[in-house]
């Protein structure tokens, strides 16, 4: 039997790069199963599981077993090869680091649990890195000193732990994952622009090469600081979409909602007579539903008072019952660190009453802020901060004084643009990567500072971008599938072709195979070859399975005319191909491929 050894080394010779491009089923491992995952609920997590990529090892902890590991590596290589287009360094990080360095720029406290925690034995505290800025910024602070060594683009890709909340969805929300991160140093604004664009620009080339068209939205930028930032969404209408994006039908705005600031909405007119406030009794009515069903009212009639606990105090936010409260704004407009709904007991501590019924009025010690929608509202009902009561007919100001007024309202679908005025879509969609603009809040904190031409010294301007390298490739399942499994998009397929010799017994078979089977590595083209001793079927619903963009299929009928079977996954239409014109064929049918 012809081992593969010669041809990986005739490859290495040849690219002189150690990557085996061709390999045979019972030599590799890919434990494919049967049955449906119930721990998968999206179809991209299922695929995964099932075409033997993945396998869990505890709570968003995954194993990535071998074609997983190609497609980690193919889509790696984009990226590698469009940050280093760019101008980006490639470095390597530790993941492990000193926790020192994250109370000094204050992130320590504001990251909370979601970040991994340890001592040595030395009972020196460690964390575990779920981004590099602490990092990053220690490494270049006092060894970039000068504007002659500026601008500086460093990136890595590196495993991330995150202590995420929910962790789910398989590799699309890990606790151990791989990003890409890159982080930029620029001596001023205009500089720093420059830098953000290129790395935009390279963003949408990485996605673009590996399939995915995505759109560039206004974020929040969260945790991470900073001025500005943007986020690079997959569209997609599964359940898998865990961001909602707001675009404008009129203009080119578009965010992610959690960021859209409200617009004036038009605001159902107010009675101008103001009625003397009244408690009611509303039995067994505690939910918006519930109550507007009993006192027949609309819900913009009502004003939803919840209860938060900011950094350990409570915050009352009181925003128009038909409206969802923005959490992300409620906590920036607060500073808090954290921000949690506060607990029944809570309520009931605070209130003086169950969850239900809390409202503003005699509400003792509890920061009260007013979404601006609730502003203008005249003989309103809030909850009366007793068992199965409201309160009809409230006026703000008269019977209840806001601590704050502050933007609170999640914007939605039909609102309107923040920038021009027309009217907004929702949409749903996957965050693949972002960038941030960071400004100055790491070099300032952890002393990144460089002297400009005339040896005046200012704090360097930083930039940050990440980019999701296991969360991507399982997002595109999302769109690169049918029901018989994964149609991957050629760039980060695991092997471009798969071919499928139906009796790999019989000699004339098995010696055509081998010579496409090595014709293909020659020409530098990644193949699997299903070597086992399986029926046609069989082998036919693996390959559908795990999702190879071109198939070879070579069986005793078409032999007879010396030609081979060629389909691609994504069609149903096969061709019959001279054994001889195989490869040219292979390349002009990838050529047309996704
Ligand atoms: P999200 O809002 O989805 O939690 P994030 O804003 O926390 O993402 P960043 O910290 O900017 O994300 O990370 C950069 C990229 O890393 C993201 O765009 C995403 O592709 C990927 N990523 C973030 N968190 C996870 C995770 N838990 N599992 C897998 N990939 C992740
Ligand atoms: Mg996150």
């Amino acid at each position: 039997m012809p081992t593969d050894v010669a041809g990986v080394a005739d490859a290495n010779r040849r690219t002189n790069w150690t990557r085996i491009n061709r390999m045979r089923w019972s030599q590799t491992y890919i434990p494919t199963l049967r049955e449906q995952q119930t721990e998968a609920e999206l179809i991209s997590h299922q695929l995964l599981l099932r075409g033997g990529y993945i396998r869990k090892l505890s709570a968003g902890v995954y194993l990535y077993l071998p074609l997983m590991q190609r497609v980690i590596e193919k889509f790696s290589r984009i990226v590698r090869e469009e940050m280093n287009a760019a101008g980006s360094l490639e470095i390597t990080m530790s993941v492990m680091c000193p926790a020192e360095i994250w109370q000094q720029t204050g992130r320590y406290n504001t990251v909370g649990k979601e970040q991994m925690r340890m001592k040595d034995r030395h009972l020196h505290e460690y964390v575990l890195c779920g981004t590099h800025e602490e990092t990053v910024t220690t490494l270049i602070r006092g060894e970039v000193k000068s504007y002659r060594q500026l601008p500086l683009n460093l990136y890595q890709i590196q495993v991330k732990f995150r202590d995420e909340i929910r962790p789910r969805f398989g590799l699309m929300r890990g606790r151990e994952f791989i990003m890409k991160d890159a982080y930029t140093f620029d001596a001023d604004e205009t500089s720093f622009m420059k830098t953000y664009e290129r790395m935009v620009e390279a963003y949408f080339n990485v996605f673009r090469r590996a399939g995915l068209d995505v759109v560039k939205v206004e974020s929040d930028t969260g945790a991470m600081g900073g001025k500005a930032a943007h986020e690079f969404m997959l569209l997609v209408d599964t359940t898998a979409g865990e961001e909602v994006i707001l675009f404008c039908s009129q203009c080119d705005y578009a965010a992610n909602r959690e960021k859209a600031p409200m617009k004036d909405l038009l605001r159902p007119s107010q009675e101008t007579t103001l009625r003397p406030k009244r408690v009611v009794d509303t039995p067994g009515a505690a939910t918006i539903e519930e109550v507007t069903a009993f006192l027949k009212v609309d819900a913009h009639k009502l004003v939803k008072t919840l209860l938060y606990m900011a950094d350990g105090k409570p915050v009352a936010a009181l925003v128009r019952g038909d409206r969802d409260l923005n959490e992300i704004k409620l906590k920036n407009a607060l500073g808090a660190i954290e921000l949690a709904m506060a607990t029944a007991e809570q309520v009931q501590a605070h209130t003086g009453a169950p969850v239900g019924f809390a409202g503003p009025i005699g509400l003792k010690d509890v920061t009260i802020l007013v979404d601006p929608l609730v502003e203008g509202m005249t003989n309103f009902v809030v909850g009366a901060n007793q068992f199965e009561k409201h309160i009809v007919d409230v006026s703000i100001g008269r019977d209840f004084k806001a601590d704050r007024m502050v933007d609170l309202t999640m914007a939605r679908d039909s609102d309107g643009c923040p920038q021009c005025g027309g009217s907004l879509t929702a949409k749903k969609g996957i965050e693949l990567g972002n960038t941030f603009m960071l400004g100055t809040k790491y070099s300032n904190s952890l002393g990144a500072k460089f002297l400009d031409a005339e040896g005046k010294e200012h704090p360097i301007i930083m930039g940050s971008y990440g980019i999701g390298i296991t969360r991507t490739p399982q997002a595109a399942l999302e769109k690169y599938f049918d029901d018989k499994g994964i149609v991957w998009p050629k760039n980060i397929a695991p092997y471009l072709v798969e071919i499928i010799p139906l009796n790999f017994d019989k000699q004339s078979i098995r010696e055509v195979a081998e010579r496409i089977y090595s014709e293909l590595a020659a020409a530098g083209i990644d193949a699997l070859m299903d070597d086992r001793d399986e029926r046609a079927g069989v082998k036919f619903n693996d390959a559908d399975l795990i999702g190879m963009p071109i198939r070879i299929t070579i069986g005793d009928k078409s032999l007879k005319e010396g030609k081979v079977e060629l389909k691609a996954r994504c069609e149903s239409e096969v061709q019959l191909i001279p054994i001889g014109e195989i490869v040219g064929s292979v390349r002009s049918l990838e050529a047309r491929l996704p």
